[in-house]
């Protein structure tokens, strides 16, 4: 389906963006894809990744910043295609600590109801 830059053959996103795992596609371009997480937190819950493989925002450099920077854009518009106008959350988790469980970067976006409260 699509082309991974720097696939990782045991990266769960990585099978997703090529189309060897299925998944409900919101949006795609030539450098991100963002499709609906498997088991939502929120009435809308899309992660958006990197089509290069990238860990996580520990991984952020310089070198892939406008990958990075690029992204955000693509979350404001999908938000905007979602109707999130009371507004959203925007969460990345790094590492066990932030309780990442798949190590390729991915930003969820959560909205569709209030997510107002405790952060963590
Ligand atoms: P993390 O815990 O790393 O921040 O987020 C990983 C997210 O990926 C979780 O919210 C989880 O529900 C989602 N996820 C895990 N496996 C799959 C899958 O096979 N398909 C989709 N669409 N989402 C998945
Ligand atoms: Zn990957």
């Amino acid at each position: 389906m699509s082309d991974v830059l720097n696939y990782h053959d045991d990266c769960l996103f990585c099978k997703i963006i090529k189309g060897d795992i299925p998944s409900a596609k919101v949006y795609e371009d030539e450098r991100c894809y963002a499709f609906r997480d498997i088991n939502p937190q929120a009435p809308t819950h899309v992660l958006v990744v990197p089509k290069t493989h990238i860990g996580s925002c520990a991984e952020i450099t310089g070198d892939n910043a406008a990958l990075v920077a690029h992204i955000f854009t693509v979350v404001a518009r999908i938000a905007q295609q979602e109707g999130l106008t009371g507004g959203y959350r925007v969460v990345s988790n790094v590492g066990p600590d932030g309780g990442q469980t798949v190590p390729h970067l991915h930003f969820h976006i959560l909205g569709g109801r209030s997510l107002s409260g405790q952060m963590g």
